[in-house]
C-alpha cells in the first residue's frame, strides 16, 4: 500500500506535498524553515575561527556578568517569599488606615 504520495518537497518551507495538490506555504512552516536554514548557517559560522572567538568572547562576557550579578544580589536573595509577604502586609496596613479615616 502506498501512503499518500507526498513526493514533492517545497524548497521554500520544507513541506512535502502531492504533485496534484496546489501548495501554498504555511507561514509558520515557512518561518520555521527559515530559522532552520539560519541555524545551519550559524553552525557553519561557529565552526570558523571568527565563530569560535565569538563563542569564547560571549562565554567570557557571560561569566563576568554572572559575577557582577552575584555581587549585586545581597545574601538571602531577591524575590524570596518574604519580600512579597511584606508587600502584602503593607497593603493590608494601607487598607486598615483607609478604614480608620
Ligand atoms: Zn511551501
Amino acid at each position: 500500500m502506498q501512503m499518500g504520495g507526498y513526493n514533492i518537497r517545497c524548497s521554500e518551507c520544507g513541506e512535502y506535498y502531492r504533485k496534484d495538490d496546489p501548495h501554498e506555504c504555511d507561514p509558520e512552516k515557512l518561518a520555521g524553515h527559515e530559522i532552520n536554514k539560519l541555524d545551519g548557517e550559524l553552525k557553519k559560522w561557529l565552526a570558523t575561527k571568527e565563530g569560535e572567538f565569538a563563542v569564547y568572547y560571549a562565554e567570557r562576557r557571560r561569566s563576568e556578568y554572572m559575577e557582577q550579578l552575584a555581587l549585586e544580589i545581597p545574601a538571602g536573595g531577591v524575590g524570596s517569599s518574604g519580600v512579597s509577604g511584606g508587600e502584602e502586609a503593607k497593603d493590608q496596613e494601607g487598607q486598615a488606615e483607609g478604614l480608620r479615616r
